[in-house]
């Protein structure tokens, strides 16, 4: 018998989604991609994260470009196909957003490859109204369709601070885990124990870490805090995305450089199961 032969984990790809036509308070996140792969790049500083891994290594992450929105399938099958032709390489999938829409068709594509994912969302939003002015795939509304789905059979949201009774609703018909940013030790000891895929929205952060968000909602997270959480999961990350950098909102480029800090710290320890 030939002994089995374990090939290297396929590298993180960074996918790009240009993508805010969802946003219905205001657009500016589609040019978030751009800002944070130049925020990667900056001259002053450098491509090494925590556990002194280059992140220029292509054994380590890959930049797969952006999501090309030219099928007449619509937007969100884009979204869905680029994931999924990803995840059929062996890629973990790093996704920069775009604005909060873009998780719905990414963990679509997931739950078909990774079944029984856990969700880890932090955010100041719960994201979970059944349509938001009367639009079902707002940004506002992620949650709603991959819960009302069975997308996940887990959903803890980190963060929390602006919701309102439609959404409390929402959360307990799902039986959504809910704590606010009082309760991010709490949250760390409840992490789920499997694979998990991790949301990150910018707006959980308190805007004095990441001002360039369309929805700034002050008494939030430290980025101290949500490195936290990322350290402390226990199972494989297996896919997340970076939401909601609206870069004309930002100053001096600090919301980006802030997300270019989580690409560094993910790529080092996302991996598929099995991988
Ligand atoms: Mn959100
Ligand atoms: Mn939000």
């Amino acid at each position: 018998m030939t002994p089995e032969i374990r090939k290297p984990p396929a590298p993180v790809a960074l996918l790009g989604i240009p993508w805010d036509r969802h946003s219905l308070h205001a657009r500016g996140p589609a040019g978030a991609p751009l800002e944070i792969r130049k925020a990667l790049a900056v001259d002053s500083g450098n491509w090494i994260n925590s556990r002194f891994q280059d992140l220029r290594d292509p054994a380590l992450m890959i930049d797969a470009g952006d999501v090309g929105f030219d099928d007449e399938a619509g937007e969100s099958v884009c979204v869905s196909r680029a994931v999924t032709a990803l995840l059929d390489r062996g890629h973990p999938v790093l996704s920069l957003g775009g604005d909060h829409a873009a998780t719905y068709p990414i963990v679509r594509a997931y739950s078909a490859r990774h079944s029984g994912m856990a969700i880890v969302h932090i955010d100041a939003h719960p994201d979970l109204h059944d349509s938001f002015q009367g639009d079902p795939l707002s940004h506002a509304s992620p949650f709603a369709r991959i819960m009302e789905r069975g997308l996940s059979p887990r959903l803890m949201q980190i963060g929390i601070r602006a919701s309102d009774d439609h959404q409390r609703r929402q959360a307990a018909r799902f039986g959504v885990e809910t704590f606010g940013p009082d309760e991010v030790g709490e949250a760390i000891a409840r992490l789920p124990a499997g694979p998990v895929y991790l949301s990150i929205d910018l707006d959980g952060l308190d805007p004095a870490f990441a001002p360039g968000v369309n929805h700034p909602e002050p008494g939030g997270l430290t980025v101290r805090e949500v490195l936290a959480v990322i350290a402390a999961l226990p199972g494989p990350i297996i896919g997340a995305d970076i939401v909601e950098l609206s870069p004309p909102r930002d100053v001096n480029g600090l919301t980006a450089h802030v997300c270019a800090k989580f690409v560094k710290e993910l790529v080092g320890i996302m991996r598929l199961p099995g991988a």
